[in-house]
């Protein structure tokens, strides 16, 4: 089961990349989880990926794609995989189809820019194991720590007003292309993101089974 996650930031990828991962026994592969964890191990990518992401902007194709690529041929994902956050071009889309990565289903994630800004704004991350919460819609059981590896939660830097704003500007004009990509192709199922997490879990795994 190859699947694509498609969404503006904030929409709830992650989090129901995580129900997806589990019910389909399928990793959850994240562009943006693997760009913070280079930045965490200093590495040469994540200190290039840090330049852009401040800035809201996409770390360019190239180094994406083979990042991706690459991660996608070890042996967990033989039998497939979830993409969270990729591929965020039409270029994208196209380079992964080309290395022979055909999807079964891409997955729309829709919600309003209103509720995507209330969603970022309260957005805390485990810095272990990346897994969202949200101070309102879904707190963490202790506050501050993660409930299911108990790792420290933060706020991530890019999710401030201003970087939002131009993130949200960035999905528009990139991003949503690939909608149209995957629509063409009658892959794509859109799922109503804007109710609670356990509806749109299940609304999901329906849409894609
Ligand atoms: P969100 O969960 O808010 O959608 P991500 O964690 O997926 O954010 O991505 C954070 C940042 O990492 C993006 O703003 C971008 O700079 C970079 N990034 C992640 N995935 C990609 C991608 N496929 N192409 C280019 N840049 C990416
Ligand atoms: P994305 O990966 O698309 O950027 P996340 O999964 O990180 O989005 O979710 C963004 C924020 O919204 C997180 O704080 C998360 O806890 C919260 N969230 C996710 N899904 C829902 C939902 N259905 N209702 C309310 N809040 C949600
Ligand atoms: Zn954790």
């Amino acid at each position: 089961m190859r699947l694509v996650l498609l969404g503006a930031p904030g929409a709830g990828k992650g989090t129901q990349a995580a129900t997806l991962s589990k019910h389909f026994g399928v990793p959850h592969i994240a562009t943006g989880d693997l760009f913070r964890a280079n930045q965490q191990e200093g590495t040469e990518l994540g200190l290039l990926a840090k330049s852009y992401m401040e800035r809201g902007l996409l770390v360019p194709d190239e180094v994406t794609v083979r990042m991706l690529l690459e991660r996608i041929s070890r042996s967990d994902c033989a039998r497939g995989y979830v993409l969270d956050g990729f591929p965020r071009t039409v270029s994208q889309a196209e380079a992964l189809a080309k290395q022979g990565q055909s999807i079964d289903r891409a997955v729309y994630v829709n919600a309003s820019t209103e509720e995507l800004m209330r969603r970022l704004g309260g957005r805390w991350i485990c810095r272990q194991c990346q897994t969202p919460y949200h101070e309102v819609a879904s707190p963490p059981k202790v506050a501050g720590r993660c409930d299911r590896c108990g790792g420290e939660l933060y706020q991530r830097a890019d999710d401030q007003p201003e970087s939002i704003r131009k993130r949200l500007e960035v999905y528009f004009s990139e991003t949503a292309p690939v909608i149209d990509y995957y629509r063409a192709q009658d892959k794509l199922v859109e799922v109503n993101g804007e109710q609670s997490i356990e509806e749109v879990g299940k609304e999901m795994i329906a849409a894609v089974a």
